[in-house]
């Protein structure tokens, strides 16, 4: 039997809101995508009353999840209902400052978020090969793919499958390189278009990093939705993470965001480990001349700037690129290669810092408008 949104809301009906009326009849669901047994789907809230929806949506997944020809379901509480159309969602209100630490998560001993200003320096390929980096110094390591946009983990690591169900909320990653590895990329096809709104896409990636038997990770990789905005903000002040790294490359207008990038950290208190120059000079296959095409050493000035510490320039190249798009990265299949030797550094300096807690101190507080 193939599922049909009507199955979903039919299931939906004995869920019963806070004042006795059904879930299903009440125009609050949104979004629901169905592919191979998988649901995805949003039940639109006033964000006040997130506390008081929380059981609805757990009574509302566990529905979905009951019924015949499900495999996985995932139900979000959005506050930020679009209007009919096109229109562009309207900008949330800025996240409240967070009072208290968000609880660790058990089992994990740090998390490290990697974040970039905009989409396309390069976040998700240092996130694959940093998380790779540490796993080469022997560490238990996994990497959350949270960029729930354009969630490239499956496809950088070259894995396919599904991850398996524990229990009644658990999910097993899948495992690849030594590496533990999950992604929104298992749950919907990869083109399928996330249009999920800011509460909903924090809904789902709490559920990732929460609902996933990590097991003892030593450090577990966030690569985080690029820019700045609302749920990034949310999401840095709601993960209990060890410290951040920046991507960047080096032209004016990238660094423009990455100095955002900085300035969200700092305001949520989250320590800095540092900035990557990705992308940072082409050295030609041919003839070996190398060109500083986005310019070079930008990042570095701006990290300088802030007083936050540089992690290395990682050069534009065919085989990083090529290693990527194949699924083979290139730390763990070409493991002494010069690049992979730059990440390989970038990891190592990273968790002497972790280990150390040397650099886990808030960054000099700076305000960039
Ligand atoms: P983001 O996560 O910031 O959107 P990606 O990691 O998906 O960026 O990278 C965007 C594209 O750039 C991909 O095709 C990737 O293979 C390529 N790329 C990233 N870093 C490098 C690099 N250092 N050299 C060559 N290509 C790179």
């Amino acid at each position: 039997m193939s599922l049909k949104e009507a199955d979903i809301l039919q299931a939906l009906d004995a869920v019963k809101l806070p004042d006795g009326s059904s879930l299903a009849t009440s125009g609050r669901m949104s979004g629901i995508a169905i592919t191979d047994g998988k649901v995805i789907c949003a039940i639109t809230i006033e964000a006040k009353d997130a506390g008081i929806m929380e059981p609805v949506r757990a009574a509302a997944e566990a529905r979905i999840r009951a019924l015949p020809g499900v495999k996985q379901a995932l139900v979000g509480l959005t506050a930020d209902k679009a209007p009919a159309g096109t229109a562009p969602p309207r900008p949330a209100a800025a996240a409240p400052r967070a009072t208290t630490r968000p609880a660790a998560l058990p089992g994990v001993k740090h998390i490290v978020a990697v974040a970039s200003g905009k989409g396309g320096v390069g976040k998700s390929t240092t996130s694959c090969n940093l998380a790779l980096g540490f796993a080469a110094l022997g560490l238990k390591v996994g990497i959350l793919d949270a960029d729930i946009y354009g969630p490239s983990q499956p496809r950088l690591f070259g894995l396919r499958g599904k991850p398996r169900q524990i229990g009644p909320r658990m999910l097993e990653p899948l495992e690849r390189y030594g590496v533990k590895v999950m992604s929104i990329g298992f749950l919907v096809d990869e083109d399928a278009a996330m249009i999920w709104r800011g509460p909903m896409v924090i809904s789902a990636i709490t559920q990732m990093l929460r609902e996933v038997a990590w097991g003892e990770l030593d450090v577990l990789v966030v690569d985080l939705p690029p820019g700045t905005g609302d749920a990034q903000l949310t999401m840095a002040q709601q993960t209990p993470l060890s410290g951040a790294v920046i991507v960047s490359t080096p032209q004016d207008l990238a660094l423009i965001d990455a100095r955002r990038g900085i300035a969200m950290f700092q305001k949520v208190d989250v320590p800095l480990f540092g900035v990557i120059e990705n992308m940072s000079s082409f050295c030609c296959p041919n003839c070996g001349h190398i060109s500083p095409i986005f310019g070079h050493g930008g990042a570095r000035a701006e990290a300088e700037r802030h007083n936050v510490p540089f992690l290395g320039e990682v050069p534009l190249d065919m085989n990083i690129r090529a290693t990527s798009d194949e699924g083979r990265p290139i730390v763990a299949t070409e493991p002494d290669s010069p690049h992979a030797q730059i990440y390989k550094g970038i990891a190592a300096t990273v968790w002497a810092a972790l280990d150390t807690g040397a650099s886990v101190r808030a960054a000099p507080r700076i305000v960039i408008e």
